[in-house]
């Protein structure tokens, strides 16, 4: 064992530096600085090298953590550079937007007492370390293959699966409806977790290797999926979930009423530099207005912080159950609270109120009841204490569901789950229909960056296979 680590004793946890709230009010800026060379070894000195290593079970992407935290730990960044890509195709991604409390972090055995190393910050210093150090290369392939992909979808499931194609030599095509690529990671999750030239550099990155994106290409309208299969070898599906969950109640249709991922992608294109009108006639931008968010997980929390940044008036975020009860990480909750917003826990919308656009939210409060067959404690309304939230942009972050992808495709062939995810095979990630695989959210539900890259990548190995061993039994049938 190096005499570097097992420093947890002598070194207290530090985490990187934290903008003070009032300074993150007013910009779209990442809220964490990153951390100075010195601290960022001192701080993987901590790592206690475990036998077993709960960190790396615990990550999605089975991580060599030990691996790259002492060789951090010893200065020698460009080998945990190669050592923190070789099962991270986004790691410096990753290190900013993993929910570390629930994976690695939150699983870290350093001993009791002692709080955990910093791994999703040390992650992401040793790429920065990396990209400056111009250690970062394009995924060029050592000998380029006559076969070729198509995915659909430039997500970090389809980026993944497309780097580890191209780097094996395939003609990678990557075809996506958005005129960016990057998926959620460029108009879903906001600048301050995740700033968008961290995801355009990659883009960059895989157009020097050879990969090929075709933008404002939405596949069953400019494009079918038939005509795909016929084209390539083999396709990936990763289009993500996007049809937002809805509330029924009275008042929906009011303007001023609007879905989550509507404001975040109208704010995130401001933020890029585009023009959009529903932003600028104030539809989808919070100035000045008093914001209430409904709903409990990551976007509400999202959404809020989003509000604070465009200068609202006051900013709610309504929730049914209690803090302790919440899905959204405790973390984002934390910043939340330090940038301004108020949480109005046990609270169910019932209607928006207005007359010709919304004015308020009119809530119940509810109290915790009996744990229900899953454990969880059910919510219960108290009858008689129904009130008013004032409210001229109500925004609706209650989760998401998939499209009906058959539907959209024209492809009944592609079998979904009762959600309406796709079915695929877990072994060989394969759909219902031959050559055609799927992952990340679409496969999933709603899930992570850190997932969808994990299918991204087993999807790639999957696909490999199966092109050759077609390749295979075409030259034997000859
Ligand atoms: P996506 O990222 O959704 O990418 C799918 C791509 O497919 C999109 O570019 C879309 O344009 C394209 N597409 C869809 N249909 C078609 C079609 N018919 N033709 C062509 N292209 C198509 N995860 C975290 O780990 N940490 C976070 O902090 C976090 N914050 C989040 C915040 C918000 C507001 C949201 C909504 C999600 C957040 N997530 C977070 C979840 C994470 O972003 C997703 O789990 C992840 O992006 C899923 O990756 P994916 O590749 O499956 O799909
Ligand atoms: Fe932790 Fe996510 Fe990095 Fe895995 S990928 S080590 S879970 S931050
Ligand atoms: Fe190091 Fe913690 Fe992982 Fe153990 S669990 S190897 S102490 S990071």
């Amino acid at each position: 064992m190096a005499e570097k680590m097992l420093q947890f004793v002598r070194l207290a946890q530090q985490t990187p530096d934290k903008r003070e709230a009032a300074a993150r009010r007013t910009d779209f800026n990442e809220i964490y600085s990153r951390f100075e060379p010195a601290r960022a070894a001192e701080q993987a000195s901590r790592c206690s090298q475990c036998g077993v290593p709960f960190c790396q079970v615990h990550c999605p992407l089975n991580n060599n953590i030990p691996d790259w935290l002492k060789l951090t730990a010893e200065g020698r960044m460009e080998e945990a550079y190669e050592v923190a890509s070789a099962t991270n195709t986004f790691p410096e991604i990753c290190g900013r937007v993993c929910p570390q409390d629930r994976l690695c972090e939150g699983n870290c055995v350093i001993e009791k007492g002692f709080d955990s190393v910093t791994i999703g910050s040390v992650e992401k210093h040793i790429v920065e370390t990396a990209f400056e150090n111009g250690w970062v290369k394009p995924p060029t392939p050592r000998v380029e293959l006559a076969q070729s992909v198509a995915i659909i979808g430039a997500g970090p499931a389809g980026l993944a699966a497309a780097e580890r194609l191209r780097v094996r030599g395939y003609q990678v095509h990557v075809y996506d409806r958005y005129d960016r690529v990057g998926g959620l990671m460029i108009y879903g999750i906001p600048n301050f977790k995740l700033e968008k030239d961290v995801v355009l550099r990659r883009w960059k990155q895989y157009e020097a290797g050879g990969i090929q994106f075709h933008l404002n290409m939405e596949i069953g309208r400019d494009i079918t999926l038939a005509h795909l299969r016929e084209k390539h070898d083999a396709v990936f599906i990763a289009t993500g979930v996007y049809k937002a969950r809805d509330i029924a109640i009275p008042g929906s249709e009011l303007p001023g009423v609007v879905a989550a991922l509507d404001y975040l992608t109208a704010s995130n294109r401001d933020n890029l530099g585009d023009r959009v009108p529903a932003f600028e006639d104030g539809s989808l931008n919070a100035r000045g207005k008093h914001v209430v968010v409904i709903g409990g997980g990551d976007t509400a929390m999202d959404c809020v912080r989003t509000a604070v940044r465009q200068g609202a008036a006051s900013v709610a975020c309504l929730y049914r159950r209690d803090r302790a009860n919440m899905p959204g990480s405790m973390r984002e909750v934390n910043n939340a609270e330090e940038e301004g917003v108020r949480f109005v826990w046990l609270s169910a919308p019932e209607s928006f109120e207005g007359a010709g656009k919304v004015a308020g939210v009119r809530a119940t409060r509810m109290h915790l009841g009996l744990p229900d067959a899953t454990g969880r404690q059910q919510v219960e309304p108290i009858a008689g204490s129904s009130f008013i939230q004032k409210a001229d942009l109500a925004i609706k972050a209650l989760g998401f569901d998939p499209e009906d992808l058959p539907r959209a495709f024209g492809e009944e062939a592609l079998a979904v789950s009762r959600w309406g995810t796709l079915k695929v095979d877990h072994k060989t990630m394969m759909t219902a229909m031959e050559g055609v695989f799927a992952g990340g959210d679409i496969v999933r539900g709603a899930s992570l960056v850190v997932w969808g890259i994990r299918d991204g990548r087993d999807a790639a190995e999957q696909m490999h296979l199966y092109i050759q061993h077609k390749a295979a039994m075409a030259l034997a049938a000859e």
